[in-house]
């Protein structure tokens, strides 16, 4: 796909690591990698930025530097995010 004015709309003042991230967001892609965001409509990615791949390896990450463990049924907190669209679906 090609990068139209459109798509570069409005960057103009940011940096060119912040306007390659906004323009693969409105081009529908990761902003980390470069991939189709949703590779099907059917499995949407539970992420609003990134792939389901560098989401996860994200998560995990994140998860390891605070020391959290994986959110299990009647612990306190919001379900993940996978879940409910699972649920949404359903
Ligand atoms: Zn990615």
């Amino acid at each position: 796909m090609r990068v139209t004015a459109e798509i570069k709309a409005g960057t103009e003042g940011l940096s060119r690591q912040t306007r390659y991230k906004v323009i693969r967001f409105r081009m529908g892609r990761c902003i980390n990698c470069d991939q189709p965001r949703d590779p099907s409509p059917t499995s949407p990615s539970p992420y609003k930025r990134l792939c389901v791949t560098c989401g996860t390896s994200k998560k995990k990450k994140k998860r390891k530097e605070r020391g959290s463990k994986p959110w299990k049924p009647g612990s306190p907190g919001r379900p993940p995010l996978k879940s409910q669209i699972e649920t949404r679906t359903k």
